[in-house]
């Protein structure tokens, strides 16, 4: 006769973390740090969240995160050095432009209107690589969608003495039943989606020092990436990341969003009409960013933590790392 499992005889596992990205990697590398076992699943073929890419036309196309930023002194800037040291991180830019509907002709007016301050990095091999090198000696289980988790630490009817959820909040609340103290804490209706869309072009028609774009006054997109440049290969791809309320009227059929942002691009990019992308690819992020994160690094409330980007910051793969180890540490004290 079988019956339902129980907390009692069920075998214990210690840690779950559900969400192979970089805040559920970073905990599982501050916990086994601490010599606590834990395990890493995610529904994904492969960990990276929304540090993922994917190959188009023979090369790797980082379609979520166009980069990141390193917090001086933080615990992360010594993971970019070690990244640095094996050549998977390089610093990037520290200028972007500032584009607007109106393509912007004269250099030094354009000169004038960069940002600029901030070290930007980027990771040759496109920004998973960084993800798969921490996920080195953490056992992961890729593939695999958890779809139910309780207050008492059951997952899917497996007991767990901690059960960390490292991923957007509208994922980790669906994951939660709704009178959950843990869902309690969440926002998930704080979250915007995006539609990254690569251009191929048939060469670089852009300034070799445009780097990365702002796109002000647009209702079409937000943000430009010179894939090329950040990678550091020199391929004429850009991609392009949408607003969000052009996102949400796209979110149904991704590809509706191609024409529109090749047309728009052209337009800030100030490039001759009659030139189009010889291939494009558009990708679909339902919860790309918070726009209400949380000031505490991250929720712990019985066994069940959240962590990720909405926590300690403004949403970044450094918030979101920092969330991680954070949340892994205070764990590890608890035992
Ligand atoms: C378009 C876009 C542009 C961005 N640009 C930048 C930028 O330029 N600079 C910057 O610093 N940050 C940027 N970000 C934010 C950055 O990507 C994130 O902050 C960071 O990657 C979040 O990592 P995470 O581990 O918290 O979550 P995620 O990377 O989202 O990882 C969550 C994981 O959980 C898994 N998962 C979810 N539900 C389940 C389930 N039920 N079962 C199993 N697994 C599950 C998912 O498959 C995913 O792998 C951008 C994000 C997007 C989408």
């Amino acid at each position: 006769m079988t019956s339902s499992p129980d907390r009692a005889s069920s075998p214990r596992k210690s840690v779950l973390v559900v969400g192979a990205g970089i805040s559920g990697l970073a905990c599982a590398r501050a916990l086994l740090a601490t010599g606590v076992s834990v395990r890493v699943v995610d529904r994904g073929r492969r960990p990276g969240g929304r540090m993922s890419g994917r190959t188009l036309h023979g090369r790797i196309v980082d379609l979520g995160a166009s980069y990141f930023t390193v917090p001086e002194g933080s615990g992360f800037a010594a993971v970019v050095t070690g990244w640095e040291k094996k050549g998977l991180a390089r610093p990037w830019t520290e200028s972007f432009a500032v584009l607007g509907r109106d393509p912007i002709e004269d250099p030094e007016a354009r000169r004038a209107d960069r940002t600029a301050g901030t070290l930007r990095y980027a990771a040759p091999h496109g920004l998973r690589s960084l993800v798969i090198d921490l996920a080195e000696g953490v056992e992961v289980e890729t593939g695999r969608t958890v779809e139910h988790v309780d207050d008492d630490g059951s997952v899917d009817g497996e007991f767990y003495d901690a059960v960390v959820l490292a991923m957007p909040e509208p994922q980790a609340a669906r994951l939660l039943g709704a009178s959950s103290p843990s869902r309690a804490q969440l926002r998930p209706d704080a979250w915007d989606p995006v539609v990254a869309v690569a251009l191929g072009y048939p060469r670089v028609l852009w300034p070799a020092d445009l780097h990365g774009a702002f796109v002000h006054g647009s209702s079409v997109l937000t943000f430009l990436a010179d894939d090329g440049d950040r990678r550091g290969d020199g391929a004429a791809v850009i991609v392009a990341h949408t607003s969000a309320g052009f996102a949400r009227d796209h979110l149904e059929r991704p590809e509706s969003a191609v024409d529109p942002v090749t047309a728009e691009v052209g337009a800030v990019l100030g490039l001759d009409p009659g030139i189009r992308p010889d291939w494009t690819h558009a990708h679909r992020w339902t919860s790309a960013r918070t726009s209400a994160p949380h000031p505490q690094p991250f929720a712990l409330s019985g066994t069940v933590g959240v962590c990720g980007d909405a926590w300690g910051g403004r949403s970044s793969v450094a918030t979101a790392w920092q969330s991680g180890d954070a949340l892994g540490q205070a764990l590890a004290l608890r035992r």
